[in-house]
């Protein structure tokens, strides 16, 4: 059984067991419902795959594997990013759909969870060709996707050069219908919204923040009563000055590192980023927006040359991308791929805390070995819901055709991951469970006496 399955089981036993959830539910009742619960949260409504017959710039024709995988649709319409990799299998987006049913509950979205996924590098295509990939998918999945029924989103590898065509294609077959919501994380002239882009980054680092100092820092009396290991290491990073690694430098990585960079109720010194080529290093401290501008003048990659850091006067060394996990460092930002901490590594990852910006970067036995050592993980499922909540304002803001100001949206998407926070952290830091078990304990309860009131559960 995969790791998200595993806990979802854990949380409805835990729940379960516990008479005060959905008391009205008898002895015999509450064992199928409990089988039912487990059946339905683990595994996906629908699965839909097709090859993507592809003509090339040069005439041939590609075979592109494209997934869609709608998991729940208990709470809304489905909802979730496509991601363009050359990693994408069926089982890789089925698992991701799931993870997004959990994050959009956990954070009151009224979305379902699904995830779509092409099987590409999209950097070995050329504008035109990724143009007609886009279109293709459309195509091939016109008829289960819509702004009621399914909204997808951008992912690893794609972004709002991909929803405005995905959309535009979406009108041209839905001639007279409704197609703006048909995606999020469009570009703002088609009908995107302020913030969206730098949401994700902007989100994950606030939940660090925000667990840090207001609540560490301002409860530091309370959580000294407790017998919390996680609390313990709370508390004392959030005086002091912390050294960061940041795995990624994408959308997520350099949002998330100017953030850090910028914070002033917390010490970050940001001492090392990577990206798919490089390390960059420096002991004293990176100058994070000088990495940001030369990233945004060369399609996204951080220096690779000596010469590059003498002329944008970066002062950093060059290093090994993979030496980036095993730095000694306080905290480890993972903003890049999943997987990247698994049973090779784990032992030699020295952080105290990390913070999951992508989804499911650490395997699961290494996220045993981690907990159980007292690392501090702020989960996936916490801390990198900005995206999908923007891309909800977006949906929403598209219905209403009133736009919000970006300084809006930052403000409203901080006040609800605020508030999920305020939810989960007075019960984590009681109780010495790991923050993802306390996260997935509060989406399964939710989801379940959802089921429950619709009657799905007799
Ligand atoms: N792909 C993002 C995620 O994994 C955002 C999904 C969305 O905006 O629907 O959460």
């Amino acid at each position: 059984m995969d790791k998200q399955s595993t806990i979802i089981e854990n949380s409805l036993k835990a729940i379960m067991d516990d008479k005060e959830f959905l008391p009205d539910l008898k002895a015999q009742t509450r064992e199928q419902a409990y089988e039912s619960l487990v059946s339905i949260l683990t595994t996906p409504n629908h699965i839909h795959k097709s090859f993507l017959r592809v003509t090339m710039e040069d005439g041939t024709v590609e075979r592109i594997p494209a997934f869609r995988v709608q998991h729940n649709d208990v709470l809304g319409p489905y909802k979730g990013g496509i991601r363009f990799h050359p990693s994408v299998t069926e089982d890789e987006v089925s698992d991701f759909s799931k993870l997004m049913t959990l994050k959009n509950a956990l954070h009151e979205v009224p979305f379902g969870g699904g995830k779509g996924g092409l099987e590409i590098n999209p950097r070995d295509y050329t504008v035109k060709e990724l143009n007609l990939i886009c279109k293709k998918y459309v195509q091939y999945f016109d008829d289960i996707i819509g702004p009621d029924k399914d909204i997808p989103a951008p992912d690893m590898g794609s972004g709002e050069r991909e929803m405005d065509w995905m959309m535009a294609e979406y009108k041209t077959i839905h001639t007279g219908e409704t197609y703006r919501n048909s995606f999020t994380g469009k570009s703002i002239l088609n009908g995107g919204s302020h913030g969206r882009r730098e949401a994700t980054g902007k989100g994950v680092y606030f939940s660090f923040r925000y667990l840090m100092y207001n609540y560490a820092r301002e409860n530091e009396k309370w959580l000294a009563q407790n017998e919390n290991v996680f609390a313990d290491t709370a508390v004392k990073y959030a005086k002091k000055k912390m050294t960061m690694a940041i795995q990624g430098f994408g959308n997520l990585g350099s949002v998330a590192a100017l953030e850090a960079y910028k914070c002033t109720y917390l010490q970050n010194k940001i001492v090392a980023v990577s990206d798919h080529n490089v390390m960059l290093y420096n002991e004293e401290g990176l100058d994070v927006p000088s990495l940001v501008e030369f990233a945004n003048e060369h399609d996204g990659e951080l220096p690779t040359e000596d010469d590059q850091l003498q002329e944008y006067d970066i002062k950093a060394n060059i290093h090994d991308r993979d030496e980036l996990l095993e730095l000694d460092v306080d905290v480890l930002l993972l903003a890049a791929l999943e997987n990247q901490l698994h049973k090779d590594n784990m032992e030699n990852i020295k952080a105290e805390i990390i913070i999951e910006g992508a989804n499911k970067p650490i395997a699961e036995e290494a996220d045993k070995y981690l907990s159980d050592k007292g690392v501090l993980i702020i989960p996936d499922i916490l801390a990198n819901a900005g995206g999908v909540i923007v891309s909800y304002f977006e949906w929403m803001q598209g219905r209403e055709t009133q736009f919000m100001s970006e300084e809006r949206v930052y403000e409203r998407l901080f006040d609800k991951m605020k508030h999920t926070m305020d939810t989960i952290l007075p019960q984590f830091f009681g109780d010495p469970f790991p923050l993802r078990q306390n996260c997935y304990i509060h989406a399964v309860t939710k989801l379940s006496t959802i089921m429950f009131k619709q009657g799905k559960l007799y």
